[in-house]
């Protein structure tokens, strides 16, 4: 119930407030180097993306990303859980200066005191996430939503204190393309 996405304090979101950095921002880079690409991720990489879009589902809402993205990874906090209806929720942590609602006007629900679920009214699909408390200047983007999320290889799983204990064996299911032979 606690980490980037159930967390405490803040009243209202205020877009015009400025980026402050003051908390300690989670960064993978001690791990990055310990770790061999695979790859998928070396391809990924090789992308040229001149500006990264994403939308929701009826395509009502329309983001776009315009920067580096910071990080991206998978929760499996119980608020993503039960927010997204499914089991993990990829993330991909932008700079607030670097995403840009291009269309539409997502709703919001705030799952926790400060925390922050933008998703579209018409359609359901959640888009993005904002705690300016837990992560200032961050606009945490459902990484499913990008118009080419093999852009942005998953760096690491967290809050797998809280995920399915089946999560830890999913890599020895069958595996099909579509669904299984007659
Ligand atoms: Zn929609
Ligand atoms: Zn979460």
């Amino acid at each position: 119930m606690h980490g980037l996405h159930s967390v405490r304090v803040h009243d209202v979101y205020d877009p015009n407030r400025p980026l402050i950095a003051m908390v300690r921002q989670p960064s993978f880079d001690k791990y990055r180097s310990q770790a061999t690409p695979t790859d998928a991720q070396l391809k990924c990489r090789k992308r040229s993306l001149p500006m990264p879009q994403g939308r929701c589902h009826c395509g009502a809402c329309v983001y776009a990303i315009e920067g580096e993205a910071v990080r991206a990874s998978i929760c499996h906090c119980s608020d993503c859980q039960r927010c997204a209806g499914a089991h993990a929720v990829g993330w991909l942590a932008v700079p607030r200066a670097a995403f840009r609602l291009v269309q539409g006007e997502p709703a919001i629900y705030r799952s926790s005191p400060g925390a922050e679920r933008w998703f579209c009214g018409a359609c359901g699909t959640g888009l993005y996430y904002i705690n300016e408390d837990v992560l200032p200047g961050i606009v945490d983007v459902q990484i499913a939503t990008l118009d080419d999320p093999d852009a942005y290889p998953p760096e690491a799983l967290m809050q797998l204190a809280d995920a399915p204990a089946w999560v830890a064996t999913l890599h020895k299911l069958p595996r099909f393309e579509r669904f299984p032979p007659d």
